[in-house]
């Protein structure tokens, strides 16, 4: 799904969720929200993702790569009882300038729908998707991650928010 028919998905979303006639376009409004994100806003976002993930895998499965750290391939080497040797050599570990890249697709620690070092994932997994969100933000590339449905669900409840909280305002201060 590339992103404009994401960017339609949500408003068909928000549209549904919120039964109250609007003040303003939402095809107007919905990408007015989008460009106008803080990374306050991200951050208050990656504190509910959890409660979005649709567990579908697609993160592990739709990947081309995986950045870790070396302490993080340390931490993985030893959960598994391999050496860090074994897992270069057999996964044909590269060095980028900042990290080690694992190359994917799926990734190779995705056996049967599940990830087996979850104890010991690396960050770039735990913190997916507002962790790749906020990265790209912060490099100022496009962000939304039309892979993830999560991450559709995490913006659409934040953007409902925001509508309530504008329409509510305006019922507050313009009803005679
Ligand atoms: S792609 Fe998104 S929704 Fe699916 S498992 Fe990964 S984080 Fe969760
Ligand atoms: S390390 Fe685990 S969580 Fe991360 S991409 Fe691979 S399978 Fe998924």
């Amino acid at each position: 799904m590339g992103d404009a028919e994401v960017l339609k998905n949500i408003i068909k979303r928000v549209r549904f969720y919120l039964p109250f006639p609007f003040p303003f376009s939402l095809k107007k409004k919905i990408p007015e929200i989008l460009l106008s994100l803080k990374e306050e806003d991200l951050l208050q976002m990656e504190r509910t993702q959890d409660k979005f993930c649709h567990q579908c895998g697609q993160c592990c499965s739709e990947t081309s790569f995986v950045d870790i750290s070396r302490s993080e391939l340390n931490k993985i080497s030893k959960f598994l009882r391999v050496t860090t040797q074994y897992l270069t050599e057999t996964f044909q570990i590269t060095k980028t300038k900042s990290h080690l890249r694992i190359p994917a697709d799926p990734c190779p620690f995705y056996r049967d729908l599940e990830c087996f070092v979850y104890p010991v994932r690396p960050q770039v997994c735990s913190t997916y998707p507002m962790g790749a969100v906020l990265k790209r933000f912060r490099e100022n590339k496009p962000f939304i991650l039309s892979n993830c449905p999560g991450l559709v669900d995490v913006m659409v409840d934040f953007i409902i928010g925001k509508i309530e909280d504008q329409v509510i305002h305006r019922e507050v201060y313009y009803t005679p």
